[in-house]
């Protein structure tokens, strides 16, 4: 049998399993539309949220049959978190992300997380109209 520390792992191993769709990438990142090196980022982590959950509700999800006979729960309970508050980032924006929240950000800065990704967002929006601009200008620059 797997030890306690292991099955962590082996624990969301299973919700991931099953919430399949929850883990499909996007083909573009949602910040920079990059479509090379794209991972899949949760601003909750799920391995905190179910091991939470878990010692809340006095669950022992130390074993397979023990995350098993849960894990429908588990997901029916938290279906914005593994559904909605899923992002695909380009490798560049999602070590960004985690060298401010850190590797496995606090579950109460998912909120903080979903608008730096929404500014950053702004910020490239922002940025290629700047680039417009400046080819603009090349163009009229051309005249002279
Ligand atoms: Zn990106
Ligand atoms: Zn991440």
């Amino acid at each position: 049998m797997a030890k306690n520390t292991d099955n962590k792992r082996i624990a969301v191993k299973h919700v991931r399993d099953k919430a399949k769709s929850a883990y499909e990438k996007d083909d573009h990142c949602c910040i920079c539309d990059g479509r090379e090196d794209l991972e899949l980022h949760h601003t909750h982590s799920i391995t905190i949220l179910l091991n939470d959950w878990a010692h809340k509700k006095g669950y022992d999800i130390s074993t397979d049959a023990g995350i098993l006979a849960v894990r429908d729960e588990f997901i029916e309970q938290h279906h914005k978190q593994i559904y909605e508050d899923v992002y695909t980032l380009c490798n560049r924006h999602h070590v960004k992300l985690h060298s401010i929240y850190g590797k496995a950000p606090a579950t109460h800065s998912a909120p903080k997380q979903t608008l730096w990704i929404q500014k950053q967002r702004e910020k490239f929006l922002a940025g290629e109209t700047g680039i417009k601009t400046v080819a603009t200008a090349g163009t009229f620059a051309q005249f002279y």
